[in-house]
């Protein structure tokens, strides 16, 4: 009987994690919530486990996952990004169970999960960072160390949840006045969004860059990095838009960050494949942020420009390989952009689509092009999730082929029935700043001009095109 591994997740990240897995001979297990039912990852992997009705409680849930790995046999588990990722219960349950966690220890999770016993870390391995707080104290007593710290190192300050992540639980705080109404506020939040009230200071960095490093580690610490990836465009925190490499032209600098990547990853006895984030600042002074413990949604830009699959290393460091490869041996070439295609609307402040059924689902293709998605013509989208339908990554050996590249597949996607973020995503594919790569986080903040496009004009030349198509194709059988 071949030996399998358990996807416990959903939506592309469960696909992305599945092909690999059977790519490396091994026998996929999906496991799904109600919802899900009719998600293709059920369908393309070996066989699948229902966990419960869900909404997202059955996904989350630690005994339900580890039974049903232990059911089918399963002798690791693949958490991808989300849900249980960074969760160092789980990790620890699978450790307790024996069954591999594709990821680093419990211990290192749980370390780095904690932003402020990360940057504690990072500090004693002389990790350059911004000015930080401890932990606040509950009531009157952390407010007056905030107020304080604020005096020290002036407004705006960075109110930061200490297991915070994915962008939440992040507030720029302006003055005394909204420091003492925002903690309470912050902590309630911290606690119902991530079981933990703590939350904590940083001094902000006006407009930076965020750059991360892709790092590697085998269980002998042998750690490489994969280069850098730019993630600047946000929205409220959040990532739409990452490129590799950083386009920042000082090749030294980018060196420095990517060694100190390496640096930081064996100051936490990291294993398997992590994310160190960093921001840079308008002098090019870089701090470090926080450590992600898990595959990132982002990683396809860096496989598409050092040919390493990421999944799979992932996947045979876990099973007890070490890496085959050293530093010298990843070269980068071109670049590389990915887009977060959502079931959203961008000039409705990007309010959910989900419960509308895809009606016309038509993706772009041809050279430089990667398509990590999971929705297919006819599929519902469940609203329970995220909103996350497909990444498009193209890839390019300049920055302008590339740019043109993106332009070209995103005029060429066509999806019907939700709305989506292509049109806003072909806005930004045409604007001069983000063409000429440089951009940082303040970036969308500049251009409310992006929101303005006619949707319905484009969906109609769009749906008039492929009308065409088809009627063309109806006299020619032999047609591509
Ligand atoms: P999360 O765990 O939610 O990813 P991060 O600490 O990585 O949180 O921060 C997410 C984003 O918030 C960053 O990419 C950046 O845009 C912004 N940010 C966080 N801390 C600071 C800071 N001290 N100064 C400026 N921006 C920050
Ligand atoms: P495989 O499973 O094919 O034996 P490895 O475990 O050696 O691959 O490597 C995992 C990933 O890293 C693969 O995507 C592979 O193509 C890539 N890789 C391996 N060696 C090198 C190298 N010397 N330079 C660049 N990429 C490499
Ligand atoms: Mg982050």
């Amino acid at each position: 009987m071949k030996t399998k591994i358990l996807v416990a997740n959903r939506g592309e990240i469960a696909i992305r994690l599945i092909r690999a897995i059977q790519e490396l001979s091994y026998d996929a297990v999906a496991v799904y919530e109600t919802p899900d039912k009719d998600s293709r990852h059920i369908r393309i992997a070996d066989e699948a486990v229902w966990l419960g009705a869900g909404p997202r409680c059955d996904y989350l849930d630690i005994a339900k996952v580890i039974k049903a790995a232990k059911r089918s046999g399963a002798a690791a588990i693949h958490p991808g990004y989300g849900f249980l990722a960074e969760n160092p219960d789980f990790a620890k349950a699978c450790e307790d169970e024996g069954i591999i966690f594709i990821g680093p220890s419990s211990e290192v999770i749980t370390n780095l999960g904690n932003k402020v016993i990360a940057r504690r870390i990072m500090a004693e391995a002389g990790i350059p960072m911004v000015p930080g707080s401890d932990n606040l104290a509950a009531g009157d007593e952390g407010v007056e160390t905030a107020i304080a710290f604020a005096a020290k190192y002036e407004y705006p300050i960075m109110l930061k949840a200490t297991c915070g992540g994915g962008g939440r639980g992040i507030r720029l705080i302006e003055n005394d006045d909204q420091m003492r109404e925002e903690i309470p506020v912050a902590r309630a939040e911290a606690k119902s969004a991530f079981n933990d009230e703590r939350v904590y200071l940083e001094k902000v960095v006006i407009e930076p860059k965020h750059v991360e490093v892709q790092i590697m580690a085998d269980r002998d610490g042998n750690t490489v990095h994969l280069g850098t990836r730019d993630c600047s465009i946000q929205r409220r925190n959040q990532k739409l838009i990452e490129i590799a490499p950083s386009m920042i032209g000082d090749k030294e600098l980018l060196n420095t960050i990517c060694e100190t990547a390496v640096t930081a990853a064996k100051a936490s006895n990291y294993f398997n494949a992590g994310t160190v984030e960093f921001l840079i600042d308008k002098n090019f002074n870089y701090y470090f942020m926080e450590i992600n413990t898990r595959v990132q949604v982002e990683h396809t830009v860096t496989e598409m420009i050092t040919g390493i699959d990421i999944v799979r290393t992932q996947i045979k460091l876990a099973m007890g390989k070490n890496l085959s490869f050293a530093q010298e041996d990843v070269q980068m070439r071109g670049h590389a952009i990915e887009m977060r295609i959502n079931a959203e609307d961008p000039q409705a402040d990007f309010m959910p689509e989900g419960g509308k059924t895809v009606s016309v689902y038509r993706s772009p293709g041809g050279y430089g092009v990667r398509l990590d998605g999971f929705v297919y013509q006819g599929f519902t989208i469940p609203e329970v999730y995220d909103s996350l339908l497909v990444k498009m990554t193209v890839h390019g050996f300049s920055w302008n082929e590339t740019v043109d590249r993106l332009r070209r597949c995103l005029q060429n996607f066509v999806i019907t029935g939700p709305k989506t973020t292509i049109p806003f995503y072909l806005q930004i594919a045409k604007d001069a700043d983000f063409m000429s790569g440089d951009f940082d986080t303040s970036y969308l903040d500049k251009h409310p001009d992006l929101f303005n496009y006619d949707d319905q004009a484009n969906e109609a030349s769009k749906l008039a095109n492929l009308i065409a198509e088809i009627h063309h194709r109806g006299h020619n059988p032999y047609a591509a």
